[in-house]
């Protein structure tokens, strides 16, 4: 349907050439030759003119009797056409112009201003619906998603199950006078599947899916967001039954009195209040359902939440081992793969969400393609490991020193070296000196006991290993040699640090108070608990550079032989300890 409308365009564009060649012809054939007055009294006097055309027009048309034409001036005197008349010679009035003219420019200048309205109507859409991305299962079975789509999030699932019934037999539940949930907030990581359960919604239930990211409201001029959402509902509207899927829905729905973000936007209230509105404004037997995702709920503002709203939250969260195991066998089934154990690479995965997994299995694809093998190999996939959590290997890597390749061998022999001594649970993969695409130096690999919460003593020993690089630096270089390759391990030791004292009750300054929780008063507690997390961070560090003091035999020998072999895998460090 919109592909043929995308070549209605054609039509005007068209109808505008055929015109313009008329139109030109026509003027080719009247651009004759202009002639003196004089030439043609003489042609009069001797009897050859047959015909003059006359208009208001300064010039008039002379016809010979041999048909030739020529345009001379009008001295516009009625004696004039006296004088011609008394010679028998045909006089024309020609004061409008033919029709022959009249016809094709009248259609030139209509296809233009159709065309330009068609235009003008299409960047117009644009702006107004360009995201909405539509997708009608009830009509297009085949690109129908499922609930076989997606692996794992059983109690989602089964939660959405409900608004599938509903939509599919709204009776049923009239009978007993339910109401319908209007909204339904889905909320966890990304990348955990919130997309692929919406459209698996409309799916099962066979009616359109509609789309549209909350960031798509923002950023724009004030009014055009509410606009939009006036626009979305309407359109659903039209289809009976629709699943409307709104992402990112914080981007219009924080929560306007958070601290941070507190200041009052008029462009994201209005669209809010759009959206509340056309909420209420449907019925419950209208069977249109909205679905909203978001990463953290207790982002949102209350109003959004309240009955009648967004009154379902169901939460979506990353796989535990047997999910993992169930989205890669999902994504390896179409793939040809042979000896790959998939169990244990759900265990290898911890903390993987459902799109890294997807992502981790193309990888594997990609790389089978491209060394054309039978099948995906362990290999490739463990080559895609790397890639989907460091990202690729550079290939050019002449312009590396020798300098920097040993200063990148000590850092990462640091982290390796530390975990390995105070978190032997989380095993230490691969550790390697060639640099990424993404940028780091080197990296070092681990696999992180799968545990749905950590011990105080867990977060210190994570912190102590991503100040490990830095410490090692720092011993063997001496402190005046200490590079910026910790920078990312310093955003971690931070973050860490910071929810350990601000989150989770492990501090002095808030004792067992939760920061975010404080609201508009967080301000005044800013300071001192950066004061707290900075003591700590010292203290940990201290405590990071004796250990590998203790231990610098090691950390050298696992340096020399990163620097030799540029990769060490887990068992080549558990020889070398
Ligand atoms: P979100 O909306 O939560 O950010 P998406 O639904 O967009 O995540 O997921 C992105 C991709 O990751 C999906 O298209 C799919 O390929 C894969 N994926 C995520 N979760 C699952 C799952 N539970 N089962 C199967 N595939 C998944
Ligand atoms: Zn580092």
């Amino acid at each position: 349907m919109n592909k043929i409308k995308k070549y209605y365009i054609l039509i005007p564009i068209i109808t505008a050439i055929l015109s313009l060649i008329v139109i030109v012809s026509t003027a080719l054939d009247t651009n004759l030759i202009n002639k003196s007055y004089s030439i043609f009294t003489e042609d009069m006097n001797s009897n050859n003119v047959s015909t003059v055309v006359v208009n208001s027009s300064p010039k008039m048309t002379i016809i010979l009797n041999n048909g030739d034409k020529y345009y001379t001036d009008n001295p516009h005197t009625d004696t004039l056409v006296e004088k011609l008349l008394l010679k028998g010679i045909e006089v024309k009035n020609e004061n409008t112009p033919p029709l022959t003219k009249s016809i094709p420019s009248g259609i030139f200048v209509l296809s233009i201003i159709s065309i330009m309205a068609m235009l003008l109507y299409k960047v117009k859409g644009k702006n107004s619906v360009t995201s909405i991305e539509m997708q009608d299962f009830s009509k297009d079975q085949k690109n129908a998603l499922d609930f076989n789509a997606v692996a794992g999030n059983e109690e989602a699932k089964e939660s959405l199950m409900d608004i599938v019934d509903f939509l599919k037999n709204p009776e049923k539940y009239q009978k007993y006078g339910a109401r319908m949930p209007k909204g339904v907030i889905l909320y966890g990581d990304p990348g955990t599947g919130k997309t692929l359960l919406a459209k698996a919604v409309a799916g099962e239930a066979g009616v359109p899916f509609y789309a549209l990211s909350g960031s798509d409201f923002v950023q724009v001029y004030v009014g055009v967001g509410a606009a939009r959402v006036r626009n979305l509902f309407k359109k659903a509207k039209t289809q009976g039954k629709a699943v409307i899927f709104i992402d990112e829905i914080d981007a219009i729905g924080k929560a306007r009195s958070n601290g941070k973000n507190g200041s009052s936007n008029d462009e994201k209230d209005q669209t809010l209040n759009a959206l509340l509105t056309e909420m209420s404004g449907f019925g419950q037997d209208d069977g249109i359902v909205v679905i909203a995702a978001t990463n953290r709920l207790d982002m949102l503002d209350k109003a959004l939440l309240r009955p009648g709203r967004f009154d379902r939250h169901i939460e979506v969260s990353l796989p535990d081992v047997n999910a993992r195991e169930k989205i890669l066998s999902l994504h390896f089934k179409n793939k040809p793969h042979e000896n790959i154990d998939i169990k244990e690479l759900a265990k290898k995965t911890v903390y993987f969400s459902g799109a890294k997994l997807e992502s981790l299995v193309n990888e594997s694809a990609i790389l089978a393609a491209k060394e054309n093998s039978t099948s995906i190999t362990s290999a490739q996939i463990d080559a895609a490991y790397s890639i989907t959590l460091a990202g690729h290997e550079k290939k050019e890597r002449s312009y590396l020193k020798e300098e920097d390749k040993l200063l990148t061998s000590y850092h990462e022999a640091g982290h390796g070296l530390v975990n390995m001594l105070l978190l032997p649970n989380d095993k230490v993969s691969k550790i390697t000196i060639i640099p990424t695409t993404k940028g780091a130096g080197g990296y070092t690999l681990t696999i992180p006991e799968d545990k749905s919460y950590h011990r105080i003593d867990y977060l210190k020993n994570k912190i102590k290993v991503s100040l490990g690089g830095r410490a090692a630096e720092e011993i063997i270089f001496g402190k005046d040699k200490i590079s910026t390759g910790a920078h990312g391990d310093l955003s971690q030791t931070t973050d860490i640090a910071l929810k350990m004292i601000s989150e989770y009750g492990m501090g002095d300054t808030l004792g067992l108070i939760k920061l975010s929780s404080v609201g508009s008063l967080y301000s005044s507690y800013g300071n001192p608990v950066i004061e707290e997390c900075k003591n700590l961070v010292n203290e940990l560090y201290k405590e990071t550079l004796e250990l590998l003091n203790e231990n610098k035999s090691s950390l050298e020998k696992i340096a020399l032989e990163l620097l030799d072999k540029e990769t060490l895998y887990e068992d080549e460090l558990k020889m070398i300890i």
